[in-house]
């Protein structure tokens, strides 16, 4: 990660594994002073496609941060700082900020667009985040089937009784729920059966070994989602007999470079006008 970060941008700070490492600590005081500023951190959209019509049913918001002297710094880097410090509740509100105002902004323009929001173990563990969710979507009036979470298997495992209470309520409030990265973790089918989870996303790295042949754990992946009545989203589809293959095998929906990368939102419209899109409206039935 700080290899790609390095020809991206310039790198200033040596990574190393220890979590108190001086490099850490001057990275998590740039990202509180990122946080404060306002304009270094800003929000990619990745359209998510149906796999027959290929239309965009919905995006998936991506932060990201340009250090003024790093450049780009990849989320896989701060991200988990962010979570090791606690930061990331703010970190959290500010991504949802960001994608409200946006989804605010497109509603006024007549357009109502599904937006995937990534969540972190900590804000699971959070007991009012359903509250800070519901009180943020009145503040920007933007209804709560336009918002989707994004959560890992091993957020959930943390404490899989205080999660699925927390995605009880966020569920009923009317956002829906996806299981990301999903395949390489360890949920037990019986709990996943028992979470209010609408879409599974199968790992990245379950595609990629799609084209070494390997397709029985998405098939199985897939064939299980729709065993739950769950969405099957497809992560990291980059060849066009991926998706092709992913069609056949009953896949709903991919999202990768092969279509969209995730880019500003003033770069929507292109992506937008290359594929059309599905109102949620349609989506439903
Ligand atoms: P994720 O939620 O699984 O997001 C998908 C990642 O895969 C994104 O990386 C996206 O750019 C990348 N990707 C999408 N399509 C392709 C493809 O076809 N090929 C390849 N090689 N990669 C593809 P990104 O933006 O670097 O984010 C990495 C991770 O950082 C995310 O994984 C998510 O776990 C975390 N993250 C990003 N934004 C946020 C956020 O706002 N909040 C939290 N808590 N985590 C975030
Ligand atoms: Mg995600
Ligand atoms: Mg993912
Ligand atoms: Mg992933």
């Amino acid at each position: 990660y700080i290899a790609k970060a390095g020809r991206r941008g310039m790198s200033v700070y040596e990574a190393d594994g220890d979590t108190n490492s001086p490099a850490r600590l001057i990275l998590l005081g740039d990202l509180r002073r990122a946080l404060d500023s306002g304009d270094q951190l800003s929000v990619h959209y990745q359209a998510k496609l149906d796999l027959e019509s290929k239309t965009v049913v919905g995006l998936e918001a991506l932060l990201r941060w340009n250090h003024p002297l790093r450049g780009m710094v990849p989320p896989s880097e701060f991200i988990p700082l962010a979570e090791q410090t606690g930061l990331v509740h703010t970190v959290t509100d500010r991504v949802m900020r960001m994608v409200l105002t946006q989804q605010r902004a497109w509603i006024d323009e007549g357009l109502e667009i599904p937006v995937a929001v990534n969540l972190s173990a900590l804000n699971l563990a959070e007991p009012e985040l359903d509250r800070r969710i519901a009180r943020l979507l009145e503040e920007y009036d933007v209804p709560a089937r336009l918002l989707e979470f994004e959560i890992t298997e091993s957020a959930i495992m943390q404490d899989p009784e205080r999660a699925a209470e927390t995605l009880r309520r966020i569920a009923a409030m009317g956002s829906t729920i996806a299981l990301d990265d999903f395949g390489i973790g360890n949920t037990s089918i019986s709990q996943l059966r028992d979470l209010p989870i609408d879409t599974l996303k199968i790992d990245r790295s379950f595609i990629s070994d799609m084209t070494n042949g390997n397709e029985v754990l998405v098939k199985v992946v897939t064939d299980l989602a729709h065993e739950f009545s769950m969405v099957a989203v497809a992560e990291g589809v980059e060849l066009p007999e991926t998706a092709e293959r992913l069609r056949l095998l009953g896949c709903d929906i991919a999202q990768g470079f092969l279509y969209a990368r995730p880019v500003p939102a003033s770069e929507l419209p292109d992506v937008l006008a290359t594929y059309g899109m599905l109102t949620p409206a349609v989506l439903l039935d």
